[in-house]
């Protein structure tokens, strides 16, 4: 028909585009280290056995009726519990307004939207890293909150641009609201340490910012969730009114299943419950309410001591696998002679290594040695296996010299 004659094709997703181009590929060596998905040293997707021993206990036991338009109460509980802290006194208190959301994605696009509907015009803003997740930018840009954004990376050093970002939040219009990765930054891999989350918590408190943590690696960045809760908790020791948006995509190998979590600090219970409604209304006219199966299986996971436990241990294998790729990688180049430094590699943590390599040199990557990634020189360790370490150090060393 007439109606859509003048809809062009939406310009293709880079990153799927590099997954393409890499099934596309017909040689025997071909690597992916493009896409954001765990694999296992076999480069197979991975489901947890916590994951599949839940599904066994559920199976057939629930109905399909419609959830709650907040979700899972028991997922939502657990998940506070992992972010805010066992004990934290702001779930006692009921001061936390939360619900269950489309995974990382969705938790933070009903945040951006919320943001839109409720903030003064001199409020309505959001400040992210420099990069930060592409999709972000997306997110924040359809609920037409206008963004700015902080030094973070540093290309020289290959880690933290701390000094730029801290005069950065010095300079925002008192009471702006940030964008923090709570750990295992995407696509840098760079986090500050204990100690400069301190310094950034206490700059936040003196400039009355507002912190929106993504926590989308819970678990994936030390193999210990509560290590990896250290800069939520330091912002919560201080004080501060924070917002989470939670994923198991990763932690919990969810990925398609669309679980998280959106949470939000608030001054009291009552002010709470209109938050939580009002989050609530977000989401209503997009999808209505959450989806059953994905979020009950974290709730039976969290929800028994055993399967937790399995699940920290299974988490634990999974960042200790990509600490492991990140030494043998280094020590691989390093054998090989190259004269670079290649210490950011290991100093970097998480799924992504931000390696420092041009687009012109990830592209003879691709042209002549058949591996993929995406242009900014990010490898996803996850995609790293015993088998092609060396064949990737090799390939490096040799566009790199
Ligand atoms: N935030 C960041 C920084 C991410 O890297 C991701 C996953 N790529 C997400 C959020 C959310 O992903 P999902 O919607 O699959 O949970």
């Amino acid at each position: 028909s007439s109606w859509w004659r003048n809809v062009e094709p939406a310009p293709k997703d880079y990153i799927l585009g590099v997954t393409e181009a890499f099934l596309a590929d017909r040689s025997p060596d071909k690597v992916n280290v493009g896409v954001g998905a765990y694999r296992d040293d076999k480069g197979k997707p991975v489901v947890l056995e916590c994951v599949r021993e839940a599904e066994r206990r559920i199976m057939g036991s629930f109905n399909m009726e419609y959830l709650p338009m907040g979700g899972n109460a028991t997922m939502i509980e657990e998940s506070l519990k992992l972010a805010y802290g066992e004990k934290s006194d702001l779930i006692k208190d009921k001061r936390i307004a939360a619900i269950q959301t489309l995974s990382g994605t969705g938790a933070c696009r009903i945040f951006a939207d919320f943001q839109n509907r409720f903030l003064i015009p001199d409020h309505l803003q959001i400040y992210f890293p420099a990069p930060t997740w592409s999709t972000h930018h997306c997110i924040w840009k359809d609920a037409h909150v206008p963004q700015r954004s902080y030094h973070y990376y540093h290309p020289e050093s290959k880690g933290l641009d701390f000094g730029a970002m801290m005069g950065d939040i010095k300079n925002a219009p008192k009471g702006s609201i940030f964008l923090l990765h709570a750990c295992a930054h995407n696509p840098t891999g760079v986090d500050p340490t204990e100690e400069q989350w301190r310094e950034i918590s206490q700059q936040f408190k003196m400039n009355g910012h507002f912190a929106f943590f993504d926590v989308a690696y819970q678990g994936l960045a030390s193999g210990n969730p509560e290590k990896d809760a250290k800069a939520i908790r330091i912002f919560l020791e201080d004080g501060h009114p924070i917002g989470c948006a939670q994923s198991y995509a990763k932690n919990m190998g969810l990925y398609g299943q669309r679980v998280g979590c959106l949470s939000v600090v608030c001054e009291d219970e009552k002010q709470a419950v209109a938050v939580k409604s009002q989050l609530q209304q977000v989401a209503r006219p997009m999808y209505s309410n959450p989806p059953v199966h994905g979020a009950l299986v974290v709730s039976t996971i969290l929800g028994d001591p055993n399967l937790k436990n399995l699940w920290l241990g299974e988490v634990k294998g999974m960042a200790d696998r990509i600490i492991g790729m990140r030494t043998a990688l280094r020590e691989n180049l390093e054998k090989l002679g190259s004269p670079l430094s290649w210490e950011h590699i290991t100093n970097q943590i998480g799924m992504f290594c931000y390696s420092g390599m041009t687009p012109e040199q990830v592209d003879r990557l691709t042209k002549e040695y058949h591996i993929y990634m995406t242009r900014n020189g990010r490898i996803s360790m996850a995609g790293v296996t015993t088998g092609n370490v060396g064949y990737l150090a090799n390939a490096i060393h040799e566009v790199t010299r």
